[in-house]
């Protein structure tokens, strides 16, 4: 039996929208739904676009996904644009990484690490052992900023001694 009325989903991450967002609003019916109507609050203005869904062929199963309102290609996540919603490649959205990886911040201050740490923190399911490879990263990010406070720290006793006299 499939749904009638398109299920409605907000989206919890601001500009886009994932599959997985709307497989934790639909549960059980997931598999049933044939398109959904999506929340999602952008930089520019709120969008709220019905999407319809198709199936991908992957291993011996399929995968329902979103298919882009651009392309009509299958996606796991659409961006809110200026146009509505459309996938990464339509919309020319840019990971972080794609964005900040030419800056000199990028390895300087373990945003290369943040950056890891934040995707990883971002899956559907952590296991133990990827939650523990977290805690480890979270801590070696606070003991970096640690190292570079104590390096910082004779410059600024030198300042703070200096605007004292
Ligand atoms: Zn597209």
């Amino acid at each position: 039996m499939r749904i009638e009325a398109p299920l409605e989903v907000s989206s919890p991450e601001i500009g886009l929208v994932r599959i997985s967002h709307v497989r934790a609003v639909a549960g059980p019916t997931f598999h049933e739904l044939i398109s959904v109507t999506v929340s999602i609050v952008a930089t520019s203005r709120p969008v709220r676009v019905e999407v319809t869904l198709m199936k991908k062929a992957s291993g011996r199963g399929q995968h329902l996904l979103f298919s882009c309102p651009t392309c009509s290609l299958p996606r796991a996540i659409l961006f809110a644009g200026d146009g509505g919603l459309a996938c990464r490649p339509c919309t020319n959205a840019r990971t972080r990484r794609q964005l900040e990886s030419s800056r000199a911040s990028w390895r300087a201050h373990d945003v290369v690490l943040e950056d890891r740490l934040l995707r990883l923190l971002g899956r559907r399911c952590l296991v133990a052992a990827a939650l523990g490879h977290a805690r480890r990263m979270a801590h070696e990010i606070a003991e970096g900023d640690h190292d570079r406070y104590a390096g910082l720290l004779p410059i600024i006793n030198a300042v703070t001694a200096m605007s004292e006299t």
